[in-house]
């Protein structure tokens, strides 16, 4: 059975006795158990923390980048194993991990330690005064991660936030923390100071709320869930410290039928159903032109029945098992209210029947669902796995009207090749992100986040940067007589 240990000022550490299972939801058996940590561990992870801050906050940013740029090689040099770790612990398809999730945590490393060297902070001038802005450290910052996408999270929080030269608490879920395991372990291999990163594993209602109370962690950066994100908003506030919260999704997408249609068919698959669904940014709420409806139906499902649910080490699998059991069972608890309103279920709503080793694992098949009414749950909640709406529009009016109906707002899609429209679009979608004819194309420099219930702030580029450091104005008045 493996241990997954904490990564406490440079070391691994099993201080807690208790343990949490960790599983493989592919065979839905338990492979691991990782520590549930205590506040105990939280306070010796704060020391270090607090040891190691002046001398890395003092550091010049391009041996701090260094050490990112060399975490980034080590990963790269064991992306097989990142990925199959990546894999087990969340089912997802290893050619999914091999492909998306370790190199895109090698970019965000790579990425963060470049952005930092280049960064420019302004200099004013007046007649006799000039004003230049440092950018400095916030102090102990912690970082909360979600179990979609574990390690891309993990390092997308993290790298900001050290390369501005901050000591970090990290969180990863309970659910998924093998990969955050590694890491650690490369960490080590590259002799990152102790203290400097601190990873914590647990439950997010002890340690992860913890994190969020303790006086000396400045300020939180979270990713996941729009009820959890809102618990930590509440006890944040009473200390003023600083957040920024990336939170659920109910993305709509907008099919015209001046589309290009095999590129648009080919996207709306992966973007309803990549990763099982489980990514925030997944368009669950399809709206199809009337004109091209009956078109979209038939050929959506043709292409659904050509997927492959499996296991996720095989070679050619789709689409892998569902996170968890609890998971599965939210899913099949969404078909029933669905059945309940009288929704149409055109494809899936079960579990495929998965044979030989993997028979035991949690696997959900591909849904797609109409005649569902607006303001069903079905369109309302975050449901985050491979369960889709589809609904039918008549006018531009009353599109945008459906789509920004829902308390989230985090990504929207749109396919035409109409850009005059599609722009126009864009200014009255309530989302923080609008994708043309594309979905999940990704330049890290953009600002990325929600708005309404799907998030408070932004990260990516600059505007991790800024989140993590404090600028502060040095105001020089010089004598006149000076020459
Ligand atoms: P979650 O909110 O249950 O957990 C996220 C993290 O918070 C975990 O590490 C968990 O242990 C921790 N946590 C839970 N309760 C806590 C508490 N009281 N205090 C502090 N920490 C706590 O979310 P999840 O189920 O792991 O992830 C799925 C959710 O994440 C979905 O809603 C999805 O949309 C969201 N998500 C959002 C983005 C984004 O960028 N907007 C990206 C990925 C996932």
């Amino acid at each position: 059975m493996i241990k997954i240990s904490n990564y406490i000022n440079g070391q691994l550490e099993n201080n807690s006795s208790n343990f949490i299972d960790v599983f493989n939801p592919s065979i839905g058996k338990v492979y691991a158990q990782c520590q549930d940590s205590s506040k105990k561990d939280l306070n010796k992870a704060i020391k270090s923390a607090e040891n190691s801050f002046l001398e890395w906050s003092n550091k010049k940013q391009q041996d701090r980048s260094d050490f990112l740029f060399l975490i980034a090689d080590l990963i790269e040099d064991r992306l097989d194993e990142f990925a199959e770790a990546e894999s087990i612990d969340n089912g997802k398809p290893y050619t999914l991990s091999k492909s998306l999730d370790i190199p895109r945590s090698i970019k965000n490393l790579r990425f963060f330690a470049k952005i930092a060297l280049e960064v420019e902070d302004p200099i004013y001038h007046q007649k006799d005064i000039i004003s230049h802005i440092l950018r400095e450290p916030i102090g102990i910052v912690g970082t909360i991660s979600p179990w979609n996408l574990p390690l891309y999270l993990f390092t997308w929080k993290i790298a900001p936030a050290l390369v501005s030269g901050n000591c970090v608490i990290a969180k990863p879920s309970e659910i998924t923390p093998y990969s955050a395991y590694l890491f650690s372990k490369v960490c080590m291999e590259a002799q990152l100071p102790s203290g400097v990163l601190n990873i914590l594993h647990g439950r997010g209602e002890l340690i992860g709320s913890e994190i969020v109370k303790h006086k000396k962690i400045k300020a939180i950066s979270f990713t996941g869930g729009t009820k959890t994100g809102k618990k930590i908003a509440k006890e944040t506030s009473k200390k003023m410290k600083k957040i920024s919260l990336e939170m659920g999704g109910k993305n709509p997408v907008i099919i015209f039928d001046d589309c290009d249609y095999n590129k648009m068919i080919n996207s709306i698959l992966k973007s309803s159903f990549l990763n099982q669904g489980q990514i925030c940014l997944a368009g669950s709420r399809i709206y199809i032109q009337d004109t091209i409806y009956e078109k979209f139906k038939k050929d959506f499902l043709i292409r659904i029945k050509k997927m492959k649910i499996g296991n996720p080490f095989k070679k050619n699998i789709d689409q892998g098992a569902i996170v968890s059991l609890q998971h599965l069972n939210k899913l099949k608890k969404y078909v029933e209210y669905a059945k309940n309103q009288k929704g149409k279920i055109l494809i899936g709503g079960e579990k495929p029947d998965i044979k030989g080793k993997c028979s035991s694992g949690w696997y959900f098949y591909p849904t797609v669902i109409e005649d569902l009414p607006q303001d069903s749950n079905l369109n309302q909640d975050e449901i985050f796995g491979p369960i889709v709406t589809i609904s039918k529009f008549r006018s531009n009016e009353e599109v945008v009207k459906m789509a920004n109906n829902t308390d989230y707002g985090l990504a929207a899609i749109i396919w035409t090749e109409n850009l005059i429209k599609a722009n126009k679009l864009s200014k009255v979608l309530e989302s923080g992100l609008v994708w043309i004819n594309c979905w999940l194309e990704r330049d890290l420099r953009t600002p990325f986040g929600g708005i309404k219930n799907s998030g408070f702030g932004k990260e990516g580029g600059k505007y991790a940067l800024d989140f993590f450091t404090e600028p502060k104005n040095v105001c020089i008045k010089y004598d006149k007589n000076t020459v």
